[in-house]
């Protein structure tokens, strides 16, 4: 399978300091940032720094050192944002969109990890192709 990485994507622009992002983490091999739009009082993006344009590619092809980076950045937001959870609750929810069925608008990885509120079920209301 061959990906085809477009090096001027939205999220390769942040990595490379061209725009702006409210970093909320950052690590040798990751980046941790708050969406733009958010769905939920926490909507953290993770994304991998390497040219990785969806789940399969980056597990596929990364590192061992970047997957092991990568899952450890997650584990570091959920206790950042407070939402891992526990006895009187928490919770959250990952998602990362992939490919045109996963009706994904930013080809480099990301993880939405969104929670702070009671999500509902999975995928109510899911949004269609254009
Ligand atoms: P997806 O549909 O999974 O590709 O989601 C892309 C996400 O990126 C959306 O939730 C957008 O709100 C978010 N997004 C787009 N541009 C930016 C940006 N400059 N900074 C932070 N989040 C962004």
């Amino acid at each position: 399978m061959a990906y085809a990485y477009d090096p001027e994507n939205i999220f390769a622009r942040i990595l490379r300091g061209e725009i702006p992002c409210d970093k909320v983490l950052e690590s040798e091999h990751s980046l941790a940032f708050r969406d733009i739009a958010p769905q939920a009082p926490t909507h953290v993006l993770v994304i991998p720094k390497g040219p990785y344009v969806c789940f399969d590619h980056f597990a596929n092809e990364a590192s061992d050192a970047e997957i092991v980076d990568f899952t450890r950045t997650i584990g570091k937001v959920c206790a950042q944002e407070g939402v891992s959870p526990d006895a009187d609750g928490g919770g959250y929810r990952m998602i990362s969109n992939c490919g045109r069925d996963g009706v994904q608008d930013v080809p480099h990885l990301h993880v939405h990890v969104i929670g702070g509120k009671v999500l509902g079920r999975m995928l109510p209301g899911t949004k269609d192709h254009d």
